[in-house]
Formats: structure tokens, C-alpha cells, sequence
């Protein structure tokens, strides 16, 4: 079933996830059926409360950028291709960020048409689970850090226009309340 991706001004977006804590058949279905909405928005990484769940689990498959943009990475200590990482689902990670703060021109599957500057550091040390529940450890840059960070965002409630400059923002606001007026609508007809 092709799952509809949660639009900005649904509250859900606004929510921290809980934490996963059932590894089972369930999990793996859900992430699936994830990476296929994520497929066919044209995505790089799509969070649980863009599926309309509060939970920490996000999914994400660089494969379509790899060759445009450098970055590096390690999955506890080495490095595998990244055909074999790919697509990696990630739960309840501990994300700690460093590095130089870079801008980014970011855009999200929530907020169809809206792009920014977000500026984030470069790069991210990540605990995470896997779908079996096993921890792994991963150090990464450049684009594979900036998915990371966007995403995990999403689990704690937080938008990427909450970390735009507010001149950035003033430009994106008409199509922003365009958004906020759907979302109103549509949330009027499911009542
Ligand atoms: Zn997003």
C-alpha cells in the first residue's frame, strides 16, 4: 500500500517520536512501505511523522546521489560499498553533530514547492538500531550527514524551516500558507 506523506500543518510533524521498541515483522513492513513512498516522491529520506507515525525510525537511500556529490563514511569502523548500506533504515538513533557549520539548500517530501538554506554542521557521529534491533555506529559527511540531520530533526518534532534564516523563510511564506491552508482542509474532510 502506497502510504500518503503528511503535509506541513498536520500536527503529527510536530511530535517527538517514541522510542522503537518491538524489532518484529511489523518494523520491517512499515520501513518498506517507507522507502516506496520515499521512491515515488522522488525522496532521499523520509521520517516515521511524514508517514503519520510518532516514532524514532527514519529511512533514507543516497544510491541516486552518489555520484554527485562527495562524502565519507564509516559503519562501525569500515567502510563498505554503499550499494550494501543502502537503503538504511535507522532506529531511535543518538545523532551527535560537529564539524564546520555549512549551508545547504534543503527541501522536504512535507513541504512540496519550498527550499531553503539550512546551516548545520558537517558532520555526524550516529547510534542507531537496525530493523533486527542490532546497534551499529556511523560516521559520515557531506550529504549523508545533512540526511541524517534533517531527519532526525523529524523525530524530535522539529522543521527544517525552524532552522532557516528568517530572511530565507520571508521568501518561502505565501507558498507556506498555501500549505497550512490544505493541510486545514484536509484534515477538515478526514474529521
Ligand atoms: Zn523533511
Amino acid at each position: 500500500m502506497l502510504l500518503r506523506i503528511t503535509q506541513f500543518g498536520e500536527p503529527i510533524l510536530k511530535q517527538k517520536g517514541e522510542p522503537v521498541t518491538v524489532f518484529d515483522d511489523g518494523l520491517k513492513k512499515l520501513a518498506a512501505d517507507m522507502l516506496e513512498a520515499m521512491y515515488e516522491a522522488d525522496g532521499i529520506g523520509l521520517a516515521a511523522q511524514q508517514i503519520d507515525k510518532a516514532i524514532q525510525l527514519f529511512v533514507m537511500d543516497l544510491q541516486v546521489r552518489e555520484r554527485e556529490v562527495d562524502f565519507q563514511y564509516t559503519l562501525d569502523g569500515r567502510t563498505p560499498p554503499l550499494d550494501l548500506i543502502m537503503p538504511l533504515a535507522m532506529v531511535n538513533p543518538e545523532v551527535e553533530a560537529f564539524g564546520e557549520e555549512q549551508p545547504y539548500d534543503e527541501g522536504c517530501l512535507s513541504f512540496p514547492g519550498v527550499r531553503g538554506n539550512v546551516i548545520r554542521p558537517s558532520q555526524v557521529r550516529v547510534r542507531y538500531q537496525d530493523l533486527d534491533g542490532q546497534s551499529h555506529t556511523l560516521e559520515c559527511d557531506g550529504i549523508f550527514a545533512r540526511v541524517i540531520l534533517h531527519e532526525n530533526d523529524h523525530l524530535q518534532g522539529v522543521l527544517f524551516i525552524e532552522r532557516m534564516h528568517p530572511d530565507t523563510l520571508r521568501g518561502q511564506e505565501s507558498k507556506l500558507k498555501k500549505l497550512k491552508r490544505a493541510s486545514r482542509d484536509f484534515l477538515k474532510r478526514r474529521r
